[in-house]
């Protein structure tokens, strides 16, 4: 009996009625009940299934280790067999620090830098999932001349996973900004804090951000031979940008970052948004999160072009006191007027939840849902989540990767994670592809456009996997 017949008869009240109704994606939705506990077979439907975008993706977190190390070994750069790192060249004689070539024709330190880099063989019982995930970012070969090569990654990977648009998170300023920041220092008022920032040049940061992304799109282009007859899929991908603020930073960096960001956005159609990164449990995004928020929502009415988006309630019971759950999602929508939300996932933590839960929906805020970096960095996973809440609750909701080379994972896993924690039928998944592309940033023509390849994609799919099935 093929696998989609036997689902109908696990279904007591679905079978009779797809069984009138054999449209392909009721067909493609038994599948999928099918095969939910057959992992290999899931994962080769998740694959092939379109999913629109991924809205919620950290360049530097997207690469993976494997690439960093053969980045550094090509451009002279070192490593350090104690710390795990990679340090740039011209390497320091010393036992400890070896050229990252040498490292490449070991197979014993190679094999543990990849575990450093990243959460691989991730030792629970050395480092906790949280400490472990953000000291990768202090190891990772950070070099301007190599983002091309990260952009051309992640389009790679997003083509070869049915994701038709990234929104990627970058400091296109190299840190610019945060020392505009200092030389105005905090002056204590939003309004001569931007005077002050827009007279000591903050021009300038926003023009060497904008050369940087031309930059890094043209390597790109170079690297996957985009307009040439070879071009890679990846090519293909639509990519725009989300300002990346530094929030574990003094007030005056952040209110620098945050308006770079805003005008940034405002002048350059690639960039489309901002973003505030960092562990939001660190101390001074713990103390500071609510003039964070004023700033964002004082400056917000000035750039209307521009949107937000904020990690908010990337929190756990425990890993703060409880008093830090009570209120920064609400905070993210209500001050800052954040279009969405990345995480949310200490959301009924908060005062009055299903109050914030019915106003995100009413407001269409849209939750960007990492699972697999909840779980790696929050312990939080499967009924732990609240993504059913949300769910329940009618707030959009699009699954992401956050950084899919840290974790070791891509989109499909994300998916993958859906189906057989969450319990997500095809339609939810559907629905959440579909929500991906109606709440990026990107402008009206280019989200129709992609819109319109989605549904075309969604018809071939179940089209294949109805023909596969029947
Ligand atoms: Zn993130």
């Amino acid at each position: 009996m093929p696998r989609v017949i036997a689902a109908l008869a696990l279904l007591p009240f679905a079978g009779a009625a797809a069984a009138q109704d054999s449209s392909d994606e009721t067909v493609t939705s038994m599948y999928l009940e099918s095969i939910r506990w057959d992992t290999p077979a899931l994962v080769a439907f998740l694959r092939e299934m379109p999913k629109g975008a991924d809205l919620h993706s950290h360049l530097s977190g997207a690469v993976y280790a494997e690439s960093f190390l053969r980045w550094a070994a090509e451009d002279g750069a070192c490593v350090s067999r104690v710390e795990l790192r990679i340090i740039p060249g011209p390497c320091a004689s010393g036992a400890d620090t070896v050229a990252a070539a040498v490292a490449l024709a070991d197979g014993v330190l190679y094999s543990a830098l990849v575990d450093g880099l990243s959460m691989r063989n991730w030792n629970a019982a050395r480092v906790n999932g949280h400490d472990q995930f953000f000291a990768t970012f202090g190891r990772m070969y950070s070099t301007r001349r190599r983002t091309g090569d990260m952009l051309a990654e992640a389009a790679r990977r997003a083509a070869a996973g049915n994701v038709s648009y990234l929104e990627l998170m970058l400091t296109p300023d190299g840190g610019a900004a945060r020392s505009l920041g200092d030389r105005a220092g905090w002056l204590g008022d939003f309004a001569r804090m931007r005077d002050t920032l827009l007279a000591l040049g903050l021009d300038r940061v926003v023009a060497l951000s904008r050369a940087r992304i031309d930059s890094v799109e043209a390597r790109r282009d170079t690297v996957l031979a985009c307009g040439t007859a070879a071009a890679d899929p990846g090519c293909a991908v639509t990519v725009r940008w989300l300002y990346q603020v530094a929030r574990a930073t003094p007030p005056q960096q952040i209110f620098a970052q945050i308006l770079t960001g805003f005008v940034l956005s405002r002048d350059d159609p690639r960039v489309v948004g901002l973003n505030l990164v960092q562990p939001e449990d660190a101390l001074i995004a713990m103390r500071d999160y609510s003039l964070h928020m004023r700033m964002i929502g004082a400056l917000r009415p000035l750039y209307q072009s521009v949107r937000v988006s904020l990690h908010a309630g990337e929190l756990a019971s425990g890993l703060v006191p409880p008093e830090g759950l009570r209120f920064h999602v609400r905070e993210a929508v209500e001050i800052a007027g954040a279009s969405r939300i990345g995480h949310g996932v200490s959301v009924m933590h908060e005062d009055r939840p299903y109050e914030l839960l019915a106003e995100m929906a009413r407001r269409g805020v849209l939750v960007e849902i990492n699972l697999t970096s909840n779980d790696v960095i929050l312990g939080v996973k499967g009924r732990d989540h609240p993504l059913r809440a949300y769910l329940t609750a009618g707030v959009p909701v699009a699954l992401s990767t956050d950084d899919e080379g840290v974790a070791r994972s891509e989109m499909t896993m994300e998916y993958v994670r859906a189906a057989q924690q969450q319990l997500l039928r095809y339609p939810d998944l559907k629905a959440m592809a579909r929500a991906s592309l109606r709440h990026a940033f990107a402008d009206e023509a280019t989200k129709t456009r992609l819109t319109r390849e989605l549904e075309a994609a969604f018809s071939r799919f179940e089209s294949r996997i109805a023909q596969r099935a029947r």
